[in-house]
C-alpha cells in the first residue's frame, strides 16, 4: 500500500469511515445491484449522512469544508474495495461546478441537497454525434422570456437514470463555437419534455447507471444558467476538467492496488508443478512490476493533488495523470488477471470485474488520445 505523505490522523479516520461504508453498504450488495444495473437511491442518503458526499463542499452550504484530500480518500477507498459502479465521482464533479462557478444564491439552492444525498447529480456533455469534440455539441438552450428552451439529446450519462440535477452542456449561441457553450442546471423532477431513454448495457461497470437523456422543448428558468454570464461553459469545463482527470488517476490507483491485493492472496494459495504460483520467478517479477507502478502512480497523484490545492495543476499535467494512470491501471490488472489463469476469466472472481471495469477509464473523462493532444499542445507553443 503506497504511503501518502499528506495523510494525517484526520484523513486516516475519514478513510476508516469510508472503508466501513463500502464494506457494509456496497460489498454485500454488489451482485444484486450488478444484476439490477443500478444502485438504489437510498445509498446516496446514507453516504450523505456520513459526510462522504459533502466533505469538500463549503460549510455554509451543507458541506464539511475540507480539502480535496478527503475526496481523494473516498475515491481511493471505493476502488480499493473493488467498486467503481457507484457514480459518486460524477456526483462530486457536478457539485464542484456549482461550488466553483455558482452564485451564492445557486450554491445555497443546490449544494445542501447534494451534500445530504437527497439529490443525485450528473453531468451531461456527450451526445450521440459528439464526445471528444465538445465544441460541436448540438443541444441548445435558447432564451425565451424568463426561461431557456432546451432541445437535444445526451448519451452515456453516468447517474443519468437517477439524477435529480444535471449540469447540462448546451449552446446558448448556436452560431458561435466554444464561446456559445453554457452550463445550465436542469432539475429533473416533474420536468416536462425531459425523458430518460435506455439504461445502457455495458461490458463493465454494470452497476453504474449509464443512460441516454432527451430534452424536447424543456423549459428552465434563466436563473439556472450556472454563474451569471452566458458563453462561459467552455471556460468552466476547462477549469474543472483537471479535477475530474485527477479523480480518474486516484481511481486508477485504488483499482490497481485492489487487483494486486487480490492477486497476492491468490498466488500464495494456488499451486502448480508442486509449488505456489508465487514461487515462480515470472510471478515475482510481475508482482514487483505492479507494485512499482502503483508506487509511481501514487507519487504522481499526490503531487498533482498538492498542485490542485494550490491552484497550480495545469491542464497538461492533469492529462498526464489521467492517461498514464488509466493505462497503468489496465496494464497492472491485465497482468494480475493472467496470474489467476482460467479463474481470472470467471465472473465470480472479482479480478474479472476489475478488468472489465478498467477499460472505460481510458475512454471517458476525455480519451487518452485527447489527453496526449492536450500534452503535446502545451509543448507546441511559441
Ligand atoms: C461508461 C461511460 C460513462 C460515461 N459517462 C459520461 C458522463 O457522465 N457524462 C458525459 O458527458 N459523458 C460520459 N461518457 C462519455 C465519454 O466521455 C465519451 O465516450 C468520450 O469523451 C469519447 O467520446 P466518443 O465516445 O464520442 O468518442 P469519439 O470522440 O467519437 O472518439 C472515437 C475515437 O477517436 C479518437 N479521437 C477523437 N478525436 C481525436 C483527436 N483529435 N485526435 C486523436 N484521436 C481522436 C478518440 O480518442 C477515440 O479513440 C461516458 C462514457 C462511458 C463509456
Amino acid at each position: 500500500m503506497p504511503n501518502h505523505l499528506w495523510m494525517n490522523e484526520d484523513h486516516t479516520a475519514f478513510a476508516d469511515t469510508v472503508s466501513r461504508f463500502f464494506a457494509e453498504e456496497i460489498t454485500p450488495n454488489k451482485d444484486a445491484w450488478t444484476q439490477a444495473g443500478t444502485i438504489p437511491k437510498s445509498l446516496w442518503k446514507k453516504a450523505g449522512d456520513m459526510g462522504i458526499l459533502g466533505a469538500t463542499f463549503p460549510e455554509e452550504h451543507g458541506g464539511l469544508g475540507l480539502s480535496r484530500h478527503f475526496d481523494a480518500v473516498t475515491f481511493l477507498e471505493q476502488t480499493k474495495a473493488g467498486d467503481s459502479g457507484w457514480g459518486v465521482s460524477v456526483h462530486n464533479i457536478a457539485a464542484h461546478y456549482i461550488t466553483a462557478f455558482g452564485t451564492e444564491e445557486q450554491k445555497a439552492r443546490w449544494l445542501p441537497d447534494l451534500a445530504s444525498g437527497d439529490k443525485v447529480a450528473a453531468i451531461a456533455m456527450t451526445e450521440p454525434g459528439t464526445g471528444s469534440d465538445l465544441q460541436a455539441v448540438k443541444t441548445t438552450a435558447i432564451k425565451d422570456g424568463n426561461e431557456y428552451l432546451i432541445n437535444g439529446s445526451k448519451t452515456f450519462i453516468t447517474n443519468g437514470g437517477s439524477a435529480d440535477l444535471i449540469v447540462l452542456v448546451a449552446k446558448t449561441d448556436p452560431k458561435a463555437k466554444g464561446r456559445g457553450v453554457s452550463l445550465i442546471i436542469v432539475e429533473t423532477e416533474g420536468l416536462e419534455g425531459f425523458s430518460v431513454g435506455r439504461r445502457l448495457k455495458k461490458m463493465g461497470m454494470k452497476r453504474n447507471d449509464t443512460a441516454e437523456l432527451s430534452f424536447e422543448d424543456v423549459r428552465v428558468p434563466l436563473t439556472n444558467l450556472l454563474g451569471t454570464e452566458e458563453g462561459q461553459g467552455f471556460y468552466q469545463l476547462m477549469k474543472q476538467l483537471p479535477w475530474e482527470r485527477l479523480i480518474l488517476g486516484f481511481m486508477a490507483l485504488g483499482a490497481s492496488q485492489c487487483a494486486l491485493d487480490l492477486t497476492l492472496d491468490y498466488v500464495k494459495e494456488r499451486k502448480a508443478f508442486g509449488q505456489r504460483i508465487m514461487d515462480f520467478q515470472n510471478t515475482r517479477f510481475k508482482l514487483a512490476e505492479a507494485k512499482t507502478k502503483i508506487e509511481l502512480l501514487a507519487a504522481f497523484c499526490d503531487q498533482c493533488l498538492a498542485e490542485l490545492e494550490e491552484g497550480k495543476l495545469t491542464a497538461e499535467k492533469a492529462a498526464m495523470v489521467k492517461w498514464w494512470g488509466t493505462q497503468t491501471q489496465c496494464e497492472v490488472i491485465d497482468e494480475c488477471l493472467q496470474l489467476f489463469g482460467g479463474y481470472g476469466y470467471m465472473s465470480e472472481y472479482p479480478i474479472s470485474e476489475l478488468y472489465t471495469d478498467a477499460r472505460v477509464q481510458k475512454i471517458y473523462g476525455g480519451t487518452n488520445e485527447i489527453m496526449k493532444e492536450v500534452i503535446a499542445r502545451s509543448m507546441d507553443v511559441d
